[in-house]
């Protein structure tokens, strides 16, 4: 049986995953066999006395820097637990973007990913340069740790593994699949479920009349309407979503 996707999570607040990536989807893929995670504490790799990670900042300024030695230490134990070489991921909002082909090709190329959660003013830069790895952001906003992101880079790969969707979802058919013209990507369609009248609205006429063609013509219009009004950056080039991942 194919082994479930490892990941580890380097992180100074190991607690706030589980309750987290242990429900829904991610949880439901776990149970699975599909994918494990483990939480590692960075700060049990800190060789000075009063367990400290962070220090103050060289040329002064705010805020505290992730030291060097801890978080090293911690990196290179992880990945001496599993002989399969980890993906090593830091998030960081200076990263390139989070995407939904950044998702997909981490979901078909990974077998082990280490993803490693910054905190404070960041992570001292010698530290980052050694190790290397692909950095990642969420998003053009700055959050107090890389918890959060991490969580979000979790579930988004974890929903693209063959076998994690319930047989009735499909990663497919929501927004970003490549199901556009020129394989762009485009935004879901609306949804309807019962009741068929709600505060005097009704459903489109299309999805009660049971024609599967229709229904399928009405969605796909649906979602390039919605793409063209919303984001119409998504259907100005015929690339868009196609680039290339390494
Ligand atoms: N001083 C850093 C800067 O301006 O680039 C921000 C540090 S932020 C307060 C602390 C940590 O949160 C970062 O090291 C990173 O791990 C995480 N973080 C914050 N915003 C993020 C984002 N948009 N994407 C990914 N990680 C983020």
């Amino acid at each position: 049986m194919h082994r479930p996707l490892r990941i580890d999570i380097l992180t100074l607040f190991p607690e706030i995953f589980e309750p987290v990536l242990g429900a829904s989807i991610t949880g439901r893929a776990r149970k699975a066999g599909l994918v494990e995670w483990f939480t590692t504490d960075i700060r049990r790799y800190a060789d000075n006395k009063h367990n400290k990670v962070d220090d103050r900042p060289f040329g002064g300024g705010p805020g505290m820097v992730m030291m060097c030695q801890p978080l090293w230490d911690c990196v290179r134990d992880v990945e001496s637990q599993d002989e399969r070489p980890a993906t090593r991921v830091l998030l960081t909002p200076q990263g390139e973007p989070l995407t939904q082909s950044t998702a997909e090709s981490l979901a078909a190329s990974s077998e082990r990913l280490l993803l490693i959660a910054g905190h404070y003013e960041g992570i001292d830069e010698r530290v980052v340069e050694a190790l290397e790895p692909r950095e990642i952001s969420v998003g053009d906003y700055v959050l107090s740790g890389g918890e959060i992101p991490a969580m979000l880079l979790i579930d988004s790969i974890v929903r693209l593994l063959p076998g994690a969707l319930g047989h009735d979802e499909s990663a497919s058919e929501d927004s970003f699949a490549l199901s556009g013209p020129g394989g762009s990507r485009l935004l879901d369609c609306p949804h309807y479920t019962r009741p068929r009248e709600w505060q005097g609205r009704t459903v489109p006429e299309v999805l009660l009349a049971g024609d599967h063609q229709k229904v399928h013509d009405w969605r796909h219009q649906q979602m390039i309407e919605r793409t063209r009004a919303r984001r119409p950056d998504l259907l100005a080039g015929e690339q868009a979503g196609t680039e290339e991942h390494d």
